[in-house]
């Protein structure tokens, strides 16, 4: 039996997990990410506990055919990260430095979105399929591309980053990227929540969203949506719209069999899917009627892990 290592490092917590080759998870557990020496003290506080379950687990290292990382920044194909703001990284080569904590063992890299969509398609929502593309509601609009079963990173490492593509033209607000109208303004959960706080500024409408104030969640935004209320309705439609915009795009761009939704905005349900559905076959014809091309992401937070593993087996 061989097995592959899966690591999926965010700014509070690497998770990690150890997956037979064939994509059965058989340990997963996460520890704190310590960032001193430079950001890397992560990487050998990883390395110790992949060698403790191992053991625990009697796998030699023989048996390991290596182990796939997954960071939170813009990561190039030969595994050099310029700079992760999340760990302090800067101007290294981290899957190096894993290698060595781990005796030589093969190390790929990738950013953490692009590697999550490598996960759904090897054993979630987009099982059987090669080419899809993902996209993360969360905080922030995180993507991710697979195509023809390679992960597509880019020369800067940006492939995928769809929460930055530009939908909307004289947005007074900055966006975190220090761009103007990138869709993560208006379909991450923030984004949602500013688009219903400015609907309900531009009307004297009734809506159960006012009762909410200040505290106003995208949950809030949905949940009133789905009750019927027309102003948290149109507030949403607008927001998914614009997300339906930039995947019409990334539709004749490579062309995917299907978009995989996740993130805690997805937590909406088929509410949301079929709205996004119903708006990307209205804007790409040529595609034809997909009733399943728009999916619920079936991972959750172990998507990490899953696409890190399969990084090994892709190489
Ligand atoms: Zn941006």
């Amino acid at each position: 039996m061989k097995y592959c290592i899966g690591i999926d490092v965010g700014g509070t917590t690497v998770k990690m997990g150890i997956f037979e080759a064939e994509g059965r998870l058989i340990r997963k557990w996460e520890i704190p990410t310590r960032k001193g020496e430079g950001g890397k003290q992560f990487i050998g506080d990883a390395a110790e506990s992949i060698r403790k379950a191992l053991s625990e687990l009697q796998i030699s290292m023989e048996d390991v055919l290596g182990a796939g990382m997954g960071v939170p920044g813009p990561v190039v194909a030969n595994g050099y990260v310029d700079v992760c703001v999340n760990l302090g990284l800067h101007k290294c080569y981290p899957g190096d430095d894993l290698s060595k904590a781990l005796g030589g063992v093969k190390v790929c890299l990738g950013n953490d979105a692009n590697v999550a969509a490598l996960g759904e398609m090897w054993q979630g929502a987009g099982k059987g399929h090669n080419s899809i593309c993902m996209v993360t509601l969360g905080t922030g609009v995180g993507g991710g591309l697979v195509n023809e079963g390679r992960m597509i990173s880019g020369v800067h490492g940006l492939a995928g980053e769809i929460g930055h593509m530009h939908v909307q033209d004289e947005e007074p607000e900055v966006c975190n990227c220090g761009g103007h109208g990138c869709l993560e303004q208006y379909a991450s959960a923030t984004g949602i929540v500013r688009v219903a706080k400015r609907n309900l500024a531009r009307t004297r409408r009734a809506s159960a969203m006012r009762d909410f104030g200040e505290a106003l969640s995208a949950k809030d935004v949905c949940d009133c949506a789905k009750a019927g209320d027309q102003v948290a309705l149109e507030s949403i439609r607008y927001s998914m719209r614009k997300l339906a915009i930039v995947m019409s795009h990334i539709a004749m761009g490579t062309d995917p069999k299907l978009f995989v939704i996740g993130g805690g905005v997805s937590r909406a349900g088929s509410f949301l899917t079929d709205m996004i559905g119903e708006y990307l076959r209205d804007y790409t014809p040529m595609i034809g009627d997909d009733p399943d091309e728009v999916v619920l992401a079936e991972l959750g937070n172990d998507a990490g892990i899953y696409g890190a593993a399969k990084l090994v087996l892709e190489d």
